[in-house]
């Protein structure tokens, strides 16, 4: 049970804003999904640890959240505290070939600084619309190149509240995976190192990078970005695809006309039509081709 009175109190003397009762769906980039018992906006790597603290002790269930964008939220909400790590803990800090950035700034915003400054590395990156905290967690990637290509090392606070520091070597890389997938830890920093380049050349290439995907994807609906994880040796459009299943639709959700890979929401899905439709694709595509795509986003349920 979530006390909210005790954990205002905590938030106010951290200077945390908190939003009781908070409907999730603003907060992730599919636009539905349910209430959750309080949202925490994180100020600081020090703030999040007293409440991880709390929440903890007082066995409260919570989840970290970035700019929801790999994230599918049930219709009826989670029952625990959600932890956002978003504009009010961002800071960007250039030095030489290195940007260090706090968990929450934007992976965009990331990829801006370098280009004011003229390094080079992460222009393919541009357009993956989440943190920084959640590209590591991913080790999100586009156009071949991932984050793990560039992180040098990160900080966060482990299962007993403590901070701690990794370095690359051993963030277990791998696709679409970390050393924190899956684990209870918490990125609070990461830095980057990237290579003296020419701030015109890198614009360019942001710019192109950019038009591809808004070429390619159905950037003018709500998504959660591509809704199954690339299967071994194929594509999982492409598969959908070739299974007929483009266009198909279930109450508000769609599989993008534009990009298969992409469950869309037209407008008034709710998670129960993005399960009903993924569930129609995993299944079609399993008898016609053998093959189980696995859904990419995180649920919170
Ligand atoms: C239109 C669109 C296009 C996309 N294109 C790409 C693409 O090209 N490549 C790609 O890889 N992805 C892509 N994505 C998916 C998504 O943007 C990435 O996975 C992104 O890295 C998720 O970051 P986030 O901040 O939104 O994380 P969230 O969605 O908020 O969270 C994702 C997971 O990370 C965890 N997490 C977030 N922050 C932290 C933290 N500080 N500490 C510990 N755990 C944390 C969450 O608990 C959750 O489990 C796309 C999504 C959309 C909507």
């Amino acid at each position: 049970m979530v006390n909210i009175n005790e954990l205002t109190d905590i938030c106010n003397k951290l200077g945390c804003r908190i939003t009781a009762e908070c409907s999730l769906s603003e907060y992730v980039t599919f636009r539905f999904g349910g209430v959750c018992r309080a949202l925490i906006s994180i100020n600081s790597a020090d703030s999040a640890v007293e409440i991880l603290r709390y929440l903890r002790e007082n066995d409260i269930k919570y989840f970290i959240l970035g700019r929801g964008s790999n994230v599918i939220v049930s219709d009826e909400g989670f029952d625990g505290v959600v932890l956002l790590f978003g504009g009010d803990f961002a800071g960007i800090e250039v030095n030489g070939n290195t940007i260090k950035c706090d968990a929450g700034a934007l992976l965009a915003s990331a990829c801006v600084h370098a280009q004011q400054s003229s390094l080079t590395g992460m222009e393919n990156l541009f357009g993956i619309p989440g943190t920084v905290g959640g590209a590591v967690y991913m080790n999100a990637g586009a156009y071949n190149s991932e984050m793990a290509d560039i992180v040098v090392s990160a900080e966060y606070i482990d299962e007993n509240c403590e901070k701690r520091f990794v370095s690359r070597e051993n963030m277990d890389f791998s696709y679409r995976h970390s050393v924190f997938s899956g684990t209870p830890l918490v990125i609070t920093s990461v830095t980057m190192e990237l290579s003296a380049g020419n701030s015109d050349s890198i614009k360019e290439a942001m710019n192109n990078c950019m038009s591809k995907r808004s070429s390619k994807q159905p950037l003018e609906y709500p998504s959660a970005g591509s809704t199954f994880k690339r299967p071994k040796d194929s594509y999982a459009s492409l598969l959908i695809e070739q299974c007929g299943l483009k266009g198909l639709s279930c109450g508000g959700a769609e599989v993008s006309k534009k990009h298969s890979g992409f469950v869309i929401n037209k407008g008034y899905a709710t998670c129960a039509d993005v399960f009903e439709l993924c569930g129609i694709v995993q299944k079609t595509v399993k008898e016609k081709t053998g093959v189980l795509l696995e859904l990419e986003p995180v649920i919170l349920k």
